[in-house]
């Protein structure tokens, strides 16, 4: 008989049936066993953990009215526990059944975060900010059995419900007018009703660690949303590799402000990281403006913040115009897209220390972390190394391939299409019952690695520095024009708040950047000085110089706050922007 002592196997959580789609099975008879107990990595442990060992911990919710809502760890594991016998019994939430929240950050999101996946159903998060559509094809591809939602965000539930077939259930939370869902099919329910009463204790199921646990669909900048579906294992194993020193490295002294939505790639794996180490959580609901988020640094005294570029221009912005006590933020992970280095410096100027990282909803989503190298510290160097996307960290492998499909050297110069691979790296997507669990091509190189659409180069130290997304990259004359560097060599001109650069079609060139900026209050600067200052301060290169140019009041955005260039490329092909050339 042999033995299935080494097995690799790429989960492919097809239709909640966890089908285990094998590549490769080698197996030794001869093999001296390992002695280790082997006991699975579920979510249902780390809730366990937090809820006792940091059952003290605190989730902070901010109400918007003097006092915030605050929530012991020890209590969100008993409400957890709670709403899971309330899921169970009430609304007959089965096996791998989908549930979806369609929430803010807040502490309720918390416990459905935990006992949905415990329980053995599958946590479905949905992006608010999508459009109607787009909802309603997420929602029915899921097939969500029950969606809970927070009262201020009935109104856009409500008039989605006749296109969603397979939603039996409606759980409301919070505050607001329940009554748009009073012709609703689905039954509707109190979330504090619903849980009252019910037993503080659940048996959490030994699941398989590879079983299904959470799904988040990407974007969908292009064609239909991605299901990508995230297994107990690669969220246990997630959790640990954020709460590494190298990553976060967060403690239970420190407080979180989770204002990167759960909703957006798990809230980059902060709430499961946090009930592992006991970090307490601030969570901003629907206040996430500049200034209730200055208001609520302030007031509650983070340690550690976690968001997206735009945010952080906005707090600046908010912190300039109006001062506040800001110093008990010393840690600020920035990611989700590029941090223009201009922003990380004025960060630093006020004392909260900026940590790039990058990652994608396939990842889980941490890729790579900016910690500079420990012979860079105080140097220099160490600016250099903090403004690069990162570092990769053990559990995740990372390759560059050329547009020939050669592997490219880790030189910090060959740049090429970023792939990678590891136990928290999507390696399908979830595509529904009839589909190939393993689609080489697209997304996937034909041995397993995401293809992650990024282009960009390593350093032979390891540190990732992107210089474009493959689809953004300016084609001039057959040289590649990095529309990243052009951005932040803008943001870096005081007169300038925000700017993109995307690439259009030039006769001559095949393609050139156009710059859009959006200037600041007051600002003299013309594009011409622009041009100048890019040429004569930054020194970028004559040819690489923009010479189409246009002012937008902001930059357009994506559901999840990133610079959504589609639509810019769109405005400028349709005429709509009144463009200069120099
Ligand atoms: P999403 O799955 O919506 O989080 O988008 C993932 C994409 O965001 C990546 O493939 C990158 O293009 C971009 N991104 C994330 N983090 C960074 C970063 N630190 N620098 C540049 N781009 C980033």
């Amino acid at each position: 008989m042999t033995h299935p002592l080494v097995t690799y196997r790429v989960v492919c959580a097809q239709n909640q049936r966890n089908l285990y789609h094998r590549v490769g099975n080698v197996a030794r008879e001869d093999s001296v066993l390992s002695t280790m107990q082997d006991v699975p990595l579920l979510i249902s442990r780390i809730l366990t953990h937090g809820s006792t060992v940091h059952g003290s911990s605190r989730v902070t919710t901010w109400t918007g009215e003097p006092e915030p809502h605050r929530r012991t760890f020890a209590e969100i594991g008993a409400r957890a526990a709670r709403l899971a016998h309330a899921l169970r019994d009430e609304l007959g939430v089965r096996g791998d059944d989908r549930v979806g929240t369609l929430m803010w950050n807040n502490a309720e999101h918390v416990e459905a975060y935990f006992a949905v996946p415990s329980m053995g159903a599958v946590l479905h998060t949905l992006n608010l900010r999508l459009p109607a559509e787009q909802l309603v094809w997420i929602i029915n591809h899921a097939a969500d059995k029950a969606v809970i939602v927070n009262g201020s965000l009935i109104p856009l539930l409500a008039p989605l419900l006749p296109h969603l077939p397979t939603v039996e259930h409606i759980v409301v939370s919070g505050p607001g007018d329940r009554a748009p869902l009073a012709g609703a099919t689905a039954r509707v329910h109190e979330y504090e009703e619903l849980i009252a009463g019910r037993p503080d204790h659940y048996d959490w199921p030994e699941l398989d660690e590879r079983q299904a646990a959470a799904m988040c669909y990407t974007s969908g900048t292009t064609g239909d949303p991605k299901g990508v579906v995230y297994s107990h294992r690669s969220v246990y194993l997630h959790s640990m590799q954020v709460n590494m020193a190298q990553s976060m490295g967060l403690t239970d002294q420190d407080t979180s402000l989770v204002v990167v939505p759960q909703f957006h790639v798990n809230a980059w794996g902060l709430p499961h990281a946090t009930f592992m180490t006991g970090v307490n959580m601030l969570m901003p609901d629907r206040f996430l403006q500049p200034a209730p988020l200055a208001g609520m640094i302030e007031s509650e005294r983070p340690t550690h913040a976690a968001a997206v570029p735009t945010i952080w221009q906005g707090l600046l912005g908010e912190l300039t115009a109006r001062p506040r006590d800001v110093s008990s933020l010393t840690q600020v992970t920035i990611g989700g897209a590029a941090c223009p280095p201009s922003l990380m410096a004025a960060f630093d100027k006020l004392g909260m220390r900026v940590c790039h990282a990058w990652g994608m909803t396939e990842t889980s989503p941490l890729g790579t972390v900016a910690r500079p190298p420990a012979h860079a510290v105080g140097t220099d160097e160490e600016f250099r190394y903090r403004v690069t996307q990162g570092r990769f960290p053990a559990g995740v492998e990372a390759r560059l391939t050329g547009p020939d499909g050669a592997h490219l050297p880790w030189d910090g110069e060959s740049a090429g299409e970023l792939e990678v691979r590891g136990a928290w790296i999507a390696g399908a997507y979830y595509n529904g019952p009839d589909a190939e669990p393993l689609r080489p091509g697209d997304k996937f190189s034909a041995d397993g690695w995401l293809k992650t659409g990024d282009v960009g180069t390593i350093s032979p130290d390891g540190y990732l520095t992107l210089t474009d997304r493959a689809k953004d990259v300016i084609k001039s004359g057959g040289e590649w024009i990095s529309s990243v560097e052009l951005e932040n060599a803008l943001m870096s001109h005081p007169d300038v708040a925000e700017a993109a650069v995307v690439a259009v079609p030039d006769d001559k060139w095949g393609e050139r950047p156009l710059a859009t900026v959006v200037l600041r209050p007051g600002a003299s600067a013309d594009f011409q000085a622009l041009r100048t200052f890019l040429a004569e301060e930054v020194r970028i290169a004559r040819w690489q110089l923009p010479e189409r140019w246009t002012t937008v009041e902001s930059v357009p955005k994506t559901s999840v706050g990133k610079f959504d260039k589609k639509v810019l490329r769109r405005q400028y092909a349709e005429g709509e922007l009144e463009v200069t050339r120099l």
